[in-house]
């Protein structure tokens, strides 16, 4: 059949996943932690399961999970979202990304994309009919800066076909943060110009350096242009529960949930109760930063210490690391490479570019994630250490 999205393959995640078992590699490369959530969750879905909440629950979330998050968002950014009409919980970040997109693009609108960028946008926005406009982030000069956001360059991509500007922040895979800076530059063009935001920040919890998480929520004139996406797959260790949600002005949120009812109409139950309990307290994610700094830390210093010369992560649980030292390989040859004949699992930095060009030119540079125990990160850096 002629394919919708002819230039999609099967995800890069799921590809090297698969390569990591076929190989019995260590899988530092899919963003997943390798060690179970807090007992007190898990217990609290078991007794939801048997106090019967087995059924559908209502079409946009269970109130009482929506309350947590509106409380949340606001004792953290102060701003408040009506939890009957602004607040949808979904299949994970994924699906509220998709529905948010099909809502809210129009066949032949222009999307604005920050590259390099999480697989999932620009074919959300092909199936929607609308327009990927790819900018390129700058990228840093050495190891310890991060890549920004030329908002210059996104006021250039500007039309009057735009209709949404997709934000990932904090940035999977560069680990780079929005500052007060950026968000000053944002409201400007907001100011100017009748484009939304999309704002992809589902590592909110987990900004380095005890620095704030800055995002839409964070200012009214943002927030009131902008959905924000959530995943409590990243927050709580339970990416394979699938539970996120997104925030949005009323009229916003009315088309967003127009799709998602007719998409999966609502999200797991038991969880949903378990997690209405379980994020009420502020202290499940309080520690979230500086856990994954320690992780950051150790596999820094112990990539320093390889061929491998690790970029500073200021976010997320994934650092980059160049292997020019190494390989003149392009990315996604050395990624496989890796796994195949040194047992350690990454995913290539060319994967999250979409532009010919970018993809093609080759910056030696692959993600790892650090969201493991100790003893994994310990056998990947042995495996490392020999190359
Ligand atoms: N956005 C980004 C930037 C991500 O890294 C991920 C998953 N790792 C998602 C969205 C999807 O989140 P979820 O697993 O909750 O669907
Ligand atoms: N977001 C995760 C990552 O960046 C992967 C999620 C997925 O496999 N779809 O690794």
């Amino acid at each position: 059949i002629e394919s919708k999205l002819p230039n999609v393959g099967t995800t890069i995640f799921t590809v090297m996943s698969q390569l990591a078992t076929e190989h019995n590699a260590v899988n530092l490369g899919q963003g997943f932690p390798d060690f179970n959530p807090d007992e007190r969750l898990i217990n609290l879905t078991t007794e939801a399961m048997k106090n019967g909440y087995n059924q559908y629950p209502p079409m946009a979330g269970i109130a009482p999970l929506r309350q947590a998050i509106s409380k949340k968002i606001f004792d953290l950014y102060q701003h408040r979202y009506s939890t009957d009409t602004e607040i949808t919980v979904t299949a994970g970040a994924t699906e509220a990304l998709m529905i948010s997109i099909q809502a809210l693009v129009k066949p032949g609108d222009e999307v604005i994309v920050i590259e390099p960028m999480y697989d999932l946008y620009v074919p959300a926005i092909e199936l929607a009919g609308g327009r990927p406009v790819l900018v390129q982030m700058t990228v840093p000069k050495t190891p310890e800066e991060s890549y920004r956001i030329d908002w210059n360059k996104v006021e250039n991509a500007l039309t009057e076909k735009t209709r949404l500007l997709i934000l990932n922040t904090p940035h999977n895979p560069t680990g780079m943060t929005l500052n007060a800076n950026d968000l000053n530059a944002l409201e400007n063009l907001l100011e100017r110009y009748p484009f939304y935001v999309l704002s992809d920040e589902v590592y909110e919890h987990i900004v380095f350096e005890n620095k704030p998480h800055l995002g839409m929520s964070s200012r009214p004139n943002l927030a009131n242009r902008s959905v924000v996406v959530s995943s409590f797959g990243k927050t709580y260790h339970i990416t394979g529960w699938k539970i996120g949600y997104c925030v949005a002005p009323l009229d916003l949120m009315k088309e967003i949930r127009k799709v998602h009812q007719f998409t999966v109409f609502t999200v797991t139950s038991p969880m949903q109760v378990a997690l209405a309990k379980y994020a009420d307290d502020k202290a499940t994610f309080n520690g979230l930063a500086s856990f994954y700094q320690e992780k950051r830390d150790y596999l820094e210093k112990g990539l320093a210490s390889t061929k491998f010369v690790p970029y500073k992560s200021h976010s997320t649980f994934f650092l980059l690391a160049n292997y020019k030292n190494l390989s003149s390989e392009p990315e996604s040859t050395f990624a496989k490479k890796l796994t195949v004949e040194n047992g350690v699992t990454v995913i290539p930095l060319s994967a999250f570019y979409m532009n010919p060009e970018s993809k093609a030119a080759n910056n030696h540079l692959v993600r790892f994630c650090f969201a493991k125990q100790r003893q994994t990160l310990d056998n990947a850096l042995a495996r490392l250490a020999v190359l």
